[in-house]
């Protein structure tokens, strides 16, 4: 496997970090993660846009444009040829520096990309659906940076697996559902889409962008904010993520949604984002 580190690429098991990284010290870097189609980069444009607009947001300065990360990223992928169905990891950190909490605006961005191989995720969880629980919104004002500073986050995900769930959505203390650990929430009620509008509590799932799109298409969808009783009430639950896709949840906290079963319309949309994504390929 090939990686990529700042300008060079190197045997991914050669591909090393400096021990005063900020990324390793301070967790002070940003990433992305696109799936692989066929060897094809899913929503390439848009997930660069989302890293150099976290970048800003951190001020870190990475000097190359979106063609030439995009480049870079498409050089990977030749040099993988055996790995055409997985993901794209990119993350690109301050850099390296004596360690101070205060950073020089002029640091070089450690800049690493290279191939996640596909996530053994069953099919068949598309089609019976997963449990859910909610858990307190004990995260920072800058949710729409998708920062590598993500141990709220795997921390309230690991507190889902240990309850036996497969997902944490994130709550607020006035009880808004906010998005997942790692993924966007979407609820359906009479026939309306319905998710959280983008604000700084959460990011801007790529998917969650797409998912809307279609389901203007053929439903009434809306972005705006519902509760936890509205989520425990909905007809439908679903998730989406690069990797999840459009995954229904038939139960949270232990209560089922609507019969538990998966619903017509998340069953429509993940339809449809698959046809998205072979019209696309086939372009
Ligand atoms: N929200 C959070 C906190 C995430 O980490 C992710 C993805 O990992 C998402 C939402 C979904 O974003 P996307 O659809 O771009 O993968």
């Amino acid at each position: 496997n090939v990686a990529y580190i700042s300008g060079q690429f190197v045997e991914q098991s050669n591909a090393k970090v400096s021990i005063e990284d900020r990324g390793f010290q301070f967790g002070d870097g940003i990433y992305e993660v696109i799936k692989l189609y066929n060897g094809k980069l899913f929503k390439a444009d848009e997930h660069f846009k989302r890293l150099l607009s976290s970048a800003d947001l951190i001020r870190l300065k990475v000097k190359h444009t979106l063609e030439e990360l995009k480049e870079i990223a498409l050089e990977v992928i030749d040099k993988n040829t055996d790995n055409q169905s997985g993901s794209l990891y990119i993350q690109v950190t301050r850099g390296v520096s004596p360690r101070n909490h205060s950073f020089n605006l002029d640091l070089d961005p450690t800049i690493i990309m290279y191939l996640l191989p596909p996530q053994p995720f069953p099919e068949e969880l598309w089609q019976s659906g997963v449990n859910a629980v909610t858990l307190l919104d004990t995260r920072w004002s800058y949710c729409n940076i998708k920062t590598t500073n993500l141990l709220p986050n795997i921390l309230a995900n690991q507190e889902a697996k240990d309850q036996g769930a497969f997902e944490g959505f994130f709550v607020s203390p006035d009880n808004v559902v906010i998005e997942g650990t790692s993924s966007n929430v979407f609820i359906i009620k009479d026939g309306v889409v319905m998710t959280h509008p983008i604000t700084n509590k959460l990011l801007s799932g790529i998917t969650r962008e797409v998912v809307l799109e279609l389901a203007k298409e053929d439903f009434e969808a809306k972005e705006i904010t519902f509760t936890v009783e509205e989520l425990y009430d909905a007809d439908e639950v679903f998730l989406t993520s690069t990797t999840k896709e459009v995954l229904g949840v038939i139960e949270v906290d232990g209560r089922k949604i609507h019969d538990g079963k998966i619903g017509p319309i998340t069953r429509k949309l993940h339809s449809s984002y698959r046809n998205y994504i072979e019209d696309i390929n086939n372009f």
